[in-house]
């Protein structure tokens, strides 16, 4: 099964700062030259995320309020406590969301939904370099 690579790098504000992965995927798509198959998105860290959803200022704003309120920032993590770290939280929406995300392939065109793109979360406490790993199965 040959798999052809890409990296998207991105400074972002963390925080649950949100980016629209979708134009930079298309582009690892393109220059792998593959018509069928599966992408898979990846972000490399245990403080972000990879999902897909309507972005959008509204739609990113209820995510992350939605996480906020079910992942508060000030809580008696352990995490915390035991690495003397201010970042429990981050680990945790992060790993609710999850690191990655699979897009069918078909045609050359990644089969999302019109109002569907692929959106990388940052969830730490402070501004981070991210590199996204896009993986090209066909
Ligand atoms: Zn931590």
């Amino acid at each position: 099964m040959p798999v052809h690579s890409g990296r998207l790098e991105f400074d972002t504000e963390g925080d649950g700062d949100a980016i629209d992965l979708t134009a930079g995927v298309e582009s690892v798509v393109r220059s792998a030259g593959v018509d069928a198959g599966t992408v898979t998105v990846f972000v490399p860290g245990s403080t972000a995320a990879i999902t897909t959803m309507e972005f959008e200022p509204g739609g990113v704003h209820d995510l992350r309020a939605a996480l906020d309120g079910l992942v508060p920032k000030q809580g008696a993590y352990e995490h915390n406590r035991l690495n003397h770290d201010t970042n429990s939280h981050a680990h945790i929406r992060a790993a609710i969301v999850g690191p990655s995300e699979t897009i069918p392939l078909h045609e050359g065109k990644l089969q999302l939904g019109v109002w569907q793109q692929i959106v990388l979360v940052d969830f730490d406490d402070r501004p981070r370099r991210r590199t996204v790993v896009v993986a090209v199965l066909s």
